[in-house]
């Protein structure tokens, strides 16, 4: 039993996958459109997306 069933999981396990959000920050412009920041995830800075090579680095920090 060699070969495995499922490939690798490449989904950055901070973030699942989800790298970006947008943040309200509570006020509306002139045109009614809220005022929106992008936060990146922290650790795949907004790939959404981490190789194994890359776990092992940040598991050492
Ligand atoms: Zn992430």
């Amino acid at each position: 039993m060699t070969q495995r069933t499922s490939p690798l999981p490449r989904n950055c396990p901070n973030c699942d996958g989800f790298a970006s959000a947008a943040v309200t920050t509570g006020g509306r412009d002139q045109s009614g459109h809220l005022h929106t920041i992008t936060a990146d995830c922290p650790a795949c800075h907004g790939t959404g997306a981490r190789t194994t090579r890359r776990n092992r680095e940040g598991a050492r920090v």
